[in-house]
């Protein structure tokens, strides 16, 4: 009982661990609103016993040094910076060391993006097509020896996710690792709009940041897979302890 006691102590005084910042919209595709609501409350759930602090917005205009200079995470969870002013407080944020984890939309970019550092940033690849509708999906983890995906089967069948598909794709680039991609049985994958084939990446690290991209966050399925919600937390975790201010989540 005295050991729990002082544990819990030692635990309370380094509260907060972490800071998460979550940007997401409430007016954009409804089943991407959905997965931000899902997702919400699939992380506040971790914060349980006061882990760490999961912050909210629906502002992007919250995408400003002064705001975002207290968070070791950005999360983009439906959404992405398209003002001038939005766009560079990400770029700095990311260039000084912050650290991101995105999901799905918000690797969105096409001839109108207009913003090559983000480009380069997701590793290259412009959105090409997509998948609809959404379908379960078979997934190759790439590297099983890597902190995000140590332990998870090779193979698993990921819940309905419209899935997107890049060109080129990012593993093109030598600064990105993939984690994570399209089983080629899959293919044809879709049955409005098909994937014929290709390679697809769903979840890599551009390894000159502190950042994750996942694909998944299309509907409410994506969190009903444990393989799948251990890959997530995973990422979480990697991307934290990965802080160049001293490893605050390994530092136990
Ligand atoms: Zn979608």
């Amino acid at each position: 009982m005295l050991m729990i006691l002082v544990g819990t102590n030692l635990k309370a005084q380094r509260y907060p661990r972490f800071k998460v910042l979550a940007f997401y919209s409430t007016t954009v595709e409804s089943a991407h609103v959905n997965f931000a609501n899902d997702a919400i409350k699939f992380f506040k759930d971790l914060t349980i016993g006061k882990g760490f602090v999961f912050d909210l917005t629906t502002n992007m205009d919250d995408m400003n040094d002064e705001k975002v200079k207290d968070y070791q995470l950005i999360m983009m969870l439906n959404d992405f910076p398209t003002s001038p002013a939005q766009k560079q407080a990400f770029e700095k944020y990311m260039e000084n060391g912050g650290g991101c984890m995105g999901f799905h939309v918000a690797a969105y970019n096409d001839r109108t993006t207009k913003w090559p550092w983000f480009v380069n940033f997701l590793g290259g690849g412009i959105f090409d097509r997509n998948s609809w509708p959404p379908l379960p999906a078979k997934l190759v983890v790439e590297d099983t020896k890597h902190p995000i995906t140590n332990g998870l089967p090779k193979t698993y069948i990921a819940p309905a996710n419209e899935w997107y598909q890049w060109k080129p794709s990012p593993r093109a680039n030598k600064d990105v690792k993939v984690l994570a991609s399209l089983s080629k049985d899959n293919y044809p994958l879709g049955l409005k709009d098909i994937l014929p084939g290709g390679d697809t990446p769903v979840v890599w690290t551009n390894t000159n940041y502190r950042m994750i991209y996942l694909n998944f966050g299309h509907g409410g399925e994506i969190f009903k897979d444990a393989t799948q919600n251990r890959l997530i937390i995973a990422a979480l975790r990697w991307v934290i302890a990965t802080d160049k201010k001293g490893n605050v989540f390994e530092n136990e």
